[in-house]
């Protein structure tokens, strides 16, 4: 049984920016040797989530669309007032979606489908420099 943990960094626009990370995820995958396995994909902050979509610019859209409807930009946030980093839809669209995805690993690789990427998703209202934690078990 092996356990290894791969740590990288993604540099993003904030305001749901959506970066693919399939490729760091399966390097990371690869360097820890394991065949067969999980490996679990985790976004270290509160403003910030980890999830799986087909990596295309319409779906990516209307992702988007859709947690602004979730949890809107533009309407008052109790964290504002007591914080004042204007970013209380960050946070709450963060815990909607989860911190961390997991996947198979098997024969060396994060079972996917074939339209089916590892997104980060930056909510924060600036620009951020994000650490991606990928912890891999299986041997
Ligand atoms: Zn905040």
């Amino acid at each position: 049984m092996v356990v290894s943990i791969h740590e990288f960094q993604v540099t993003t626009e904030g305001f749901t920016d959506v970066v693919d990370i399939s490729e760091q995820v399966g390097n990371a995958i690869d360097k820890s040797a394991v065949a067969d396995g999980m490996a679990l994909v985790s976004v270290a902050g509160s403003t910030a989530s980890i999830t799986s979509i087909e990596y295309e610019p319409g779906v990516v859209r209307d992702l988007k669309n859709a947690i602004e409807r979730l949890a809107p930009s533009n309407i008052k946030y109790e964290h504002d007032a007591r914080w004042g980093d204007g970013n209380g839809f960050a946070h709450v669209r963060a815990a909607m979606l989860g911190s961390s995805f997991s996947v198979p690993v098997h024969r060396g690789r994060a079972v996917l489908g074939t339209w089916q990427q590892i997104v980060l998703l930056d909510f924060d209202n600036k620009r951020r420099r994000r650490s991606i934690y990928v912890q891999i078990i299986g041997e």
